[in-house]
């Protein structure tokens, strides 16, 4: 599904003596200020906040991080599929985890190429790619490249922002 970008602002902030830019790109759809444009889930962001733990919330809909060394996903080793908190959509697979040692859970690939939405982003010096759950539009993680093979991605998520359904058990009905 196509999204709106709104280039939200581009500043320009001195710290600690550098110079910093600054730039967003932000979807509409994703803006907590906005909530009649997040339709295309199938719930308002008020909704979202109602179901959801707040930690939980801030990360998939007001895109904030965990503290890195946090998830207990960090150590799942048993096989089976990582959905998303928010809506339940299948993301990753226990196949392509890979030990990061950045203390976040990482993988190699997305379990699929529909499952994600992808989109740049500026909030480090220099761009990154934040993605999405492509359901929800929940906040996931970044994807960057230096991670190893077989594909030299390393898709860094938030653990908060996952649930894990061991293999065999059933993958619970998507939830927007
Ligand atoms: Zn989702």
């Amino acid at each position: 599904m196509k999204r709106r970008n709104l280039l939200t602002g581009i500043g320009l902030s001195v710290i600690g003596g550098g110079l910093v830019l600054r730039a967003g790109a932000q979807d509409a759809a994703d803006s907590p200020q906005d909530g009649s444009e997040d339709a295309m889930s199938g719930k308002t962001m008020e909704e979202w906040k109602q179901i959801l733990p707040k930690e939980r919330f801030d990360i998939l809909f007001r895109e904030k991080t965990e503290p890195a060394w946090t998830s207990p996903l960090n150590d799942e080793k048993r096989a089976g599929t990582y959905i998303c908190a928010a809506c339940y959509q299948p993301l990753f697979s226990s196949e392509d985890k890979f030990d990061s040692g950045t203390g976040w859970p990482s993988f190699t690939r997305p379990i699929n190429d529909e499952a994600i939405d992808t989109k740049k982003d500026f909030k480090l010096i220099w761009p990154r790619t934040e993605y999405h759950c492509s359901n929800c539009s929940g906040h996931q993680g970044h994807v960057f490249d230096d991670g190893p093979q077989p594909t030299g991605q390393r898709w860094c998520n938030n653990g908060l922002a996952l649930e894990f359904v061991v293999e065999g058990d059933e993958l619970p009905e998507l939830r927007a």
